[in-house]
């Protein structure tokens, strides 16, 4: 026993001297980096053996927890000098953006770098050349690695989607045989639904850093704007057949990027291919990876005045540890990590023998900002009857460190988004305003301006995302500067009431779909008003939440009061059933949602796996409301009588042409059951015996040589007939429960060009006439064709309903106004 103990202090011992001294990632993990998959929590662990051999100059922070429970963190590197003062670098470095509340004091600043790896967790070679960076940076052999570190601190994020990253390394070991299989049939290439690129509820996070509707985003962005670094690299992978890709980008760049972050970043990528050529690597610039859309890796940060970068490996979810290219190569994940662990090191360099111009153009970048210089409007002013949808945009300035608060003038002029005229302002109630003179200028010009610059070019995205559009408030854009206030409040109090008989809730922003999903899970009998009545002299629109005593229990007065104070709602007494005008509660014009309603939501490989994360992490995050995800191969053997609505989101759904499952469905519905589809479902029911009929494009006149095209031509012809993602004005009739809470028309992201034909038996409750085009690329053929048609549509059948949600009102969970929409064809159509 003793003998047993002596040893095992010994091996304990060993431990912690192996943990003191530097290792190398192979002396660490037991084999050569690239040779296997590390698995996340091993990263991690490496991480912190390098923090705890090289305290001086290593220090680790862990900044959150992803969904799944996985640790995410940050190293900082660099010299101990700097280590040791790395919070006073911290500040300084804003107060040279002119944030914080210090002036920048500190000659020689270092420069910034912050590299992060993984976002997409199937492109999974960069967090293995993350560790090969940190020990690179650390050698105590690396003379040249010394040298930058004495201008420069590193930030290294070695994964910021561990839960895609392991979802695909676990699958992947799962697969691989003692030995790798190179063919690129064979199944350890062939991953399965939904792939490892997103995070738990199957969003991109390579599309969420300005929104931030994730929880890895949120929590990496409020240290990120802490920091405010010169340069990021967000290191990606793609198809395995391509050649490396590195800055600089693509056309079309957005014009508020300067000139000095055109030309940084061709100074990384001639620094970069410099180390490739040595090597006999092939690498591509200045195609298909544009810079546009804020909520990249690559553009936020060039929006908050970095140099911001993306650097693409070959070999993202296919290239296993070894693959065979269609050159005749085998692509190891050897090499891919080496490849990003070159450009990582070539960046540090080219950014520490360019300090001193990286940092005047980052405070000139700011001073911009702040002298009012970026942009032809300086101030945007939001309204709306409804404070909290102001208090939604105000959350997303916050979290993007833009500084909002009231205006008091209220005789101005400026161009009205909702009618794109110049037009005096008219106060809604409440006000939210953003000046352009603020260190964040660029970020303000970027996500507030009415219309964005487009050229007519390739892009990857969506091009226009303008936040009043995107939150549904009016707003107005002014050339002039008006001041704002320096915090901005909305003033509205909510108190309870003291209610015997019952409350009047007003249903005017999502809030107030919060509220009625909070209250039917309570278990809450909500009535609402299908007409506008009077009670007291006071109008109540469509919409209007009644509860009252009839059918609710006891306390049930304690559970209203507390939702509204929790959504900020004011609510009413109400102390008789009989309105002075319009109908009284007893009436068929007052609707009543008994139970609340059970859902099942359609998943799996048939289902696009954006769209049902969207639905799910609607359900799961932003309502907390419960659903039964479920498999839409499994849809033929499930009873749907369980189920009051069934959700489809996008996807490709072979079931939905199976006369048998179509037939189910109809039966559901005839019963009283409710169908929400969107998107791509929209377009497989057209395709069936629904009463929806995707609209025929006639117009196309082809010409005698319409199918002779230049080959030159090939990529820029098609943009004639694209539309990656642009705002249109739908008109919607808000009489229907499914456009309740809305004005007479809506915002819509329109990312391709299906209409559908009014309906002749149905509603045509979102619908798009002439004219609709608002802001963002749409191809010519396009935007004349775009017109006529219905999005929107609510088809009555038997004693149920089908409800068609043609455009994604949930996209990325961003588009903010499109929630409360789709909160209705949940809660209030067909009750
Ligand atoms: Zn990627």
């Amino acid at each position: 026993m003793k003998k047993i103990l002596t040893a095992f202090l010994f091996l304990a011992a060993v431990k912690m001297v192996a943990a003191q001294t530097l290792q190398s990632p192979e002396q660490f993990l037991g084999y050569k980096v690239g040779s296997k998959y590390t698995r996340h929590y091993r990263i991690v662990d490496y991480f912190r053996s390098v923090a705890q051999a090289k305290p001086a100059m290593v220090k680790l922070e862990k900044y959150g927890e992803t969904n799944e429970g996985r640790e995410l963190m940050m190293a900082f590197i660099s010299s101990p000098e700097n280590i040791q003062q790395l919070d006073a670098i911290r500040k300084n470095n804003l107060a040279m953006a002119g944030l914080g509340d210090k002036t920048a004091a500190m000659r020689d600043a270092p420069v910034i770098v912050w590299l992060s790896y993984n976002v997409h967790g199937n492109e999974p070679s960069s967090s293995e050349a993350a560790m090969l960076t940190l020990y690179a940076l650390t050698d105590p052999n690396n003379q040249q690695a010394k040298e930058w570190l004495r201008n420069t601190v590193v930030v290294i994020d070695p994964c910021i989607n561990p839960d895609g990253r392991d979802r695909y390394v676990n699958w992947f070991n799962s697969m691989v045989g003692t030995h790798f299989n190179a063919d690129p049939a064979s199944r350890e290439h062939s991953e399965p639904w939904p792939g490892g690129r997103s995070n738990h509820y199957n969003f991109d996070l390579n599309r969420d850093w300005a929104w931030q509707t994730q929880i890895e985003t949120r929590q990496r962005l409020k240290v990120y704007n802490q920091w405010l670094p010169q340069v990021h690299v967000d290191f990606h992978e793609q198809g395995y057949n391509a050649p490396y890709y590195f800055a600089p980008a693509a056309e079309p760049f957005h014009d508020v990027i300067t000139p000095w972050q055109r030309d940084f970043q061709v100074m990384i990528g001639k620094n970069n291919a410099k180390y490739f050529d040595t090597n006999g690597w092939l690498y591509f610039t200045k195609e298909n990876f544009d810079l546009l859309y804020p909520s990249y890796g690559d553009t936020y940060p060039i929006y908050n005045g970095a140099i911001g970068m993306t650097f693409e490996q070959g070999g993202h979810s296919r290239g296993g540890l070894a693959v065979a290219t269609s050159s005749g190569d085998t692509l190891t994940l050897t090499d891919r990590a080496t490849h990003h662990y070159t450009t990582g090191l070539s960046t540090i360099e080219t950014a520490s023998a360019n300090r001193e111009k990286l940092i005047s153009e980052f405070r000139k970048f700011f001073d911009d900002g702040r002298n009012g210089k970026v942009g032809e409007y300086k101030t945007y002013v939001l309204t709306d009857k409804d404070p909290n949808k102001l208090r939604a945009v105000a959350q997303l300035l916050a979290q993007n460190g833009i500084a909002y608060g009231n205006v008091s003038e209220k005789n101005f002029r400026g161009l009205n988004y909702v009618t794109g005229k110049d037009e005096a302002y008219a106060d809604e109630g409440y006000n939210l305003a953003v000046s352009a003179y603020q260190p964040h200028g660029v970020m303000v010009k970027v996500l507030m301006e009415p219309k964005t610059m487009v050229a007519d070019s390739n892009t990857y995205d969506i091009t226009a995302w303008s936040v009043p559009y995107a939150y549904g408030v009016k707003a107005y854009a002014l050339k002039e500067k008006l001041d704002v206030s320096s915090s901005w409040k909305d003033n509205s109090i909510v108190t309870d009431v003291n209610a015997s008989y019952g409350m009047l809730i007003p249903y005017t922003s999502f809030n107030g779909s919060r509220l009625l999903a909070q209250l039917l899970k309570n278990g809450v009998k909500v009535r609402f008003a299908e007409k506008p009545f009077t009670y007291k002299g006071k109008t109540y629109n469509r919409g209007t939440l009644i509860v009252i005593k009839t059918n609710n229990a006891g306390n049930w007065s304690a559970v209203v009061n507390a939702a509204c104070r929790q959504f900020n709602i004011q609510a009413d007494i109400v102390e008789t059933g009989m309105m002075d005008k319009g109908a009284d509660f007893g009436s068929p014009d007052t609707r009543l949602i008994a139970n609340a309603p059970k859902i099942a939501v359609f998943t799996g490989e048939q289902a696009s796996s954006l769209g049902a994360g969207e639905v799910w992490h609607f359900f799961d995050k932003v309502i907390d409301y419960p659903v039964s995800m479920i498999n839409a191969a499994d849809a033929g053997r499930i009873n749907l009588k369980n189920y009051d609505v069934l959700v489809i989101p996008d996807g490709y759904y072979r079931s939905l042409s199976e006369k048998s499952i179509s037939d189910k469905l109809k039966d559901f519905v005839r019963s009283g059951g409710k169908i929400v589809a969107l998107e791509g479902a929209v377009s497989a029911l057209a395709s069936g015996d629904w009463g929806i009929k995707v609209k025929e494009d006639k117009s196309d006149d082809k010409g005698e040589y319409a199918n002779v095209k230049k080959y030159g031509d090939r990529n820029t012809s098609s943009l004639s007939g694209s539309i990656p993602g642009a705002i249109y004005k739908m008109e919607l009739d808000n009489t229907h429960p499914l456009a309740f809470g809305y004005p007479d028309y809506y915002f819509t992201l329109k990312q391709d060009a299906t209409l559908f034909e009014f309906m002749k038996d149905g509603w045509n409750v979102g619908v798009m006439k002439k004219d609709a085009y608002v802001t963002g690329f749409a191809g010519v053929k396009i935007r004349s064709k775009l017109k006529d048609g219905m999005l929107f549509g609510v088809q009555d059948m038997g004693s149920g309903n089908v409800v068609y949600l043609a455009e994604n009102p949930l996209f990325r969970s961003f588009w903010e106004n499109g929630k409360m929409l789709f909160a209705n064809a949940v809660f209030l159509v067909g009750q």
